[in-house]
């Protein structure tokens, strides 16, 4: 009669604990993606007159969402589409000229020990059990 409890639970807790402990020692022995954000910083030409419209940061390349543009006289301006453009001067269309790739890293590292979950133990009733099954038997 004792055969039947035993055989009625599966062995949950150990095949559930270990690819957790497993992914805890992988998150501290391979190094973590770097906290710094690359950045572009695009110039914008016109392709007639080559006059320079300004310059515009931005966080992927190529983008077509808005960006802010600086002008060569240091004035900031929203733009929805850097694509619709129109040189001021002659009318031709604009292009970017130099692309500069720059990566900034001014955010402190994450604490990850802090973040580590608090799981991985099978529950102590388990335990329990186990220990007197192997009593028992
Ligand atoms: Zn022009």
């Amino acid at each position: 009669m004792q055969s039947l409890t035993d055989t009625s639970h599966p062995p949950d807790a150990s095949s559930e604990a270990d690819p957790e402990d497993r992914n805890r020692l992988v998150d501290h022995s391979t190094p973590m993606k770097p906290t710094r954000t690359r950045h572009f910083i695009v110039q914008l030409g016109c392709i007639l007159c080559s006059r320079e419209l300004g310059v515009f940061d931005t966080l992927a390349w190529p983008v077509h969402g808005p960006v802010v543009l600086v002008q060569p006289d240091g004035s900031k301006m929203q733009i929805a589409d850097w694509h619709r453009l129109r040189c001021d001067n002659c009318g031709g269309s604009v292009l970017p000229g130099e692309i500069t790739v720059e990566d900034d890293r001014g955010e402190p590292p994450h604490d990850w020990s802090e973040d580590r979950p608090r799981r991985g133990r099978p529950p102590k009733r388990l335990v329990e059990q186990r220990s007197q099954n192997g009593s028992t038997a």
